[in-house]
């Protein structure tokens, strides 16, 4: 194959491709939102495009199709920059882009959210489609605290504290970027956000929105970010996802 992205192929590479046995799709579900005043907008976006494309990889027998660029994101309207899509609109475009991939006969489709605000959308979505189509397997991660308890007991073996690590632009996805797009991070300009315990303020969060607690938009510490660390956080994260395809569903 001359790539294993959808969008660089062309109809009769992807016909081949699946003569071939390809038959999963993986796509990402990310964000444009603020990332405190050193990561650009796109950042969970990259981030999961280069989930997308590790799982792919790691599968073999799969495609990766274009991330969803935008997220719910209401939380970090606040800052200037943010784009937000509702819940229910996110859920429609998913089922779209399920819809029209299991038409040309794809079998399974992989989504991973890489922005803690679509975990929930894209668990419900999930289900909706298993429902929908019993003959398919659509795969999703979307245990946002398992995440956070492997991504913390990581950075802790590199030193790292939970409150540092953080869940929004913290040395966590600092780290990773730097691995992936270092030529859009602004180390310069990483500053310690809010550190404390995170769990007991998701809600307050998603509901009065970040700017509440942090005024820089960072929740974390991004000054201790380091890119080695940071494909050591992509496989981590990618081991979750490939654990959930190999995982057998249950049925809808
Ligand atoms: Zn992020």
């Amino acid at each position: 194959m001359r790539s294993i992205h959808l969008e660089e192929l062309t109809w009769p590479d992807v016909k081949a491709a699946m003569k071939d046995g390809v038959d999963t799709v993986v796509f990402a579900v990310g964000a444009t939102e603020q990332h405190g005043p050193h990561l650009p907008l796109a950042c969970d976006s990259l981030i999961g495009g280069s989930l997308a494309e590790l799982t792919a990889r790691r599968h073999e027998k799969a495609l990766v199709a274009p991330t969803v660029r935008v997220g719910c994101s209401q939380h970090h309207m606040a800052f200037p920059g943010t784009m937000s899509i509702n819940s229910p609109e996110l859920q429609t475009v998913l089922l779209d882009y399920m819809e029209t991939l299991f038409q040309h006969g794809f079998r399974r489709v992989v989504m991973i959210p890489s922005h803690g605000g679509n975990f929930a959308t894209v668990a419900e979505t999930a289900r909706a489609a298993r429902t929908k189509w019993p003959d398919k397997q659509i795969v999703a991660f979307t245990d946002l605290n398992r995440l956070l308890e492997v991504a913390f007991k990581m950075s802790a073996k590199f030193g790292i504290s939970p409150g540092a690590s953080g869940i929004h632009a913290g040395e966590f996805e600092t780290s990773i970027l730097l691995s992936t797009h270092p030529e859009l991070v602004d180390m310069s300009r990483a500053e310690e956000g809010y550190t404390g315990e995170f769990t007991k303020i998701i809600p307050e969060l998603l509901q009065h929105g970040v700017a509440r607690v942090s005024p820089n938009g960072i929740l974390g510490d991004a000054r201790p970010s380091d890119g080695s660390r940071g494909k050591q956080y992509l496989s981590a994260w990618v081991d979750l996802i490939m654990a959930e395809i190999e995982q057998p569903q249950a049925a809808a």
